[in-house]
């Protein structure tokens, strides 16, 4: 199940919003006070700190609802649980958790969630922070939403099915203002997929394989001709550039910081420790702009439903491709480089949207060309390798087909690439292979894969993209193109789609 949160703001009376504060002050002690206790006396189960804290804040704080106070023991518990977790990984210094800010859950019976879930429109919540004692009105509060497209999208999908909405109503504050936070769990949509896409992680872009699916992919012997062609392109991230920008700038700082900082020994002490340090890195957010890369990826690779091809990266893929590069700028970029984060996302929303996401071994993807199977040679270039067969290959693409051509027969029973049989067991794939992907589909893959194997067999430039020995080297990761924008005259036009050299070559084939 998936879940996502949707926050709306609230318009809150000056009655109200004194009385939230009010509020969440209590929640915020009860949850501070037991979390501390958790963690120091090692008692972090909800049900135990419930059995001993329930009562002593039910009297302590007679006007809270009592819903709130059991909502506040159990939070406490997973403050406490995750402090505890972090500590042990020795990612925690201090002796308790720090809790700054508390978010007020309402369960079910304590805000109008049946009268919520009915409604066609809804527009405001009724919820109940204070009990008086007795069932009136005074302890009912209704409040108005200020939804907004994306509640409204959501709510669409729960009236139409697809999505339910959570009963428990999440209330937080930030800065002056007051949010309801619904959740939202999306049922993973079952479609028949309608492309292929293989993608690959670099540096500074995401390499992409496409191949679509005719709508009946079982009449393999009727293809259409605009199916035949595997589009290949580069989404730019520019993860790497954005890193080493992000370098420099915390250089700066730390340069800037340095006088402020020094001991009458004349040293300074580790600046990246200090809290005015880290104020002025949050100020740059480089994760957020991070992460909205990662999302828009993710989201142009899930577009359509797919079958999507990766590599399966290791637990820290990071730490396996910094094996052998030096200390540096270099390994700084690729320890920054979001690989897991990405794959992660894509899955997410591959789920949503009815993609499915398949996972291919990594071994010798862009070293052995797509067309020969033969071990690819180093060229001064690091994006362009050379096939014995004679001719260049970009190392991306070469990537992606051949990640392609691992969920198709071809590669797990003749065993095609080069001295493959000796380094692995493809017998392990064979299984997963049939379960996955439909059989029809990954025949279909097969056939366009040597289909567009042959013609290329003619015309290997294809693969290529351009010269290797690229006097700038770096500079040449600016052939990366945009995402390609969804064909405007109708589906055969594949042209919007790929390179235009790769087009020309194409139509000559054709
Ligand atoms: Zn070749």
């Amino acid at each position: 199940m998936l879940r996502r949160a949707v926050a709306v703001e609230l318009e809150i009376t000056k009655e109200l919003n004194r009385l939230l504060y009010t509020v969440e002050s209590m929640y915020l002690s009860i949850v501070r006070e037991i979390a501390e206790y958790a963690v120091k006396y090692n008692v972090t189960s909800a049900t135990q700190l419930h059995r001993l804290f329930y009562r002593k804040y039910r009297s302590e704080y007679p006007s809270l609802n009592s819903q709130l106070v059991i909502q506040a023991i159990r939070q406490a518990s997973e403050i406490a649980k995750s402090f505890v977790e972090r500590r042990r990984m020795g990612l925690a210094y201090k002796p308790y958790p720090e809790v700054r800010s508390v978010s007020l859950r309402f369960v079910e019976t304590a805000w109008n969630y049946d009268q919520f879930i009915s409604s066609v429109a809804p527009v405001r919540v009724v919820i109940s922070p204070i009990s008086t004692g007795k069932k009136g009105r005074s302890d009912r509060f209704e409040v108005w939403l200020r939804p907004h497209k994306r509640f409204w999208l959501f709510w669409w999908r729960v009236l139409t099915g697809e999505a339910e909405l959570a009963s428990t109503l999440i209330i937080k504050r930030r800065a002056n203002k007051w949010y309801a936070i619904f959740v939202f769990e999306i049922k993973p949509k079952e479609e028949e997929p309608k492309s292929i896409i293989a993608f690959d992680i670099n540096e500074n872009t995401v390499a992409v394989g496409r191949i679509d699916l005719p709508s009946t992919v079982d009449k393999v012997a009727y293809w259409n001709r605009q199916y035949l062609t595997p589009q290949l392109y580069m989404i730019r991230t520019d993860f790497g550039r954005l890193a080493r920008r992000y370098k420099m700038i915390q250089n700066k700082i730390i340069e800037k910081l340095k006088p402020g900082f020094a001991l009458p020994s004349g040293k300074y002490i580790n600046i990246t420790n200090t809290r005015e340090f880290r104020k002025q890195v949050r100020k740059l957010r480089e994760r957020d702009r991070k992460v909205g890369r990662v999302r828009q990826v993710a989201s142009e690779l899930t577009k359509t439903p797919a079958i999507i091809v990766t590599e399966n990266l290791g637990e820290k893929p990071q730490d396996e491709m910094i094996n052998g590069v030096s200390k540096g700028e270099l390994r700084h970029r690729i320890k920054q480089t979001p690989f897991k984060a990405l794959e992660r996302v894509v899955e997410d929303k591959a789920l949503e949207r009815g993609s499915k996401i398949f996972r291919v071994s990594s071994y010798r993807n862009s070293r052995v060309c797509p067309i020969h199977f033969t071990r690819l040679w180093e060229t001064n270039d690091w994006h362009v390798l050379y096939c014995p067969k004679g001719h260049y290959v970009n190392r991306d693409y070469a990537s992606v087909m051949n990640m392609a051509w691992k969920i198709t027969p071809e590669a797990w029973t003749k065993g095609a690439w080069w001295d493959l049989r000796k380094k692995m067991d493809w017998r392990e794939y064979e299984g997963k292979s049939n379960t996955t992907i439909p059989y029809s589909i990954v025949q279909y893959l097969h056939a366009i894969l040597r289909t567009f194997k042959a013609s290329l067999e003619q015309s290997p430039a294809v693969l290529a993209r351009g010269k290797p020995m690229n006097p700038a080297r770096e500079a040449d990761e600016g052939w990366v193109r945009s995402p390609p924008t969804p064909p405007q005259g109708g589906e055969g036009s594949v042209a919007g789609q790929i390179p235009f050299h790769l087009f020309i070559i194409l139509r000559k084939s054709f």
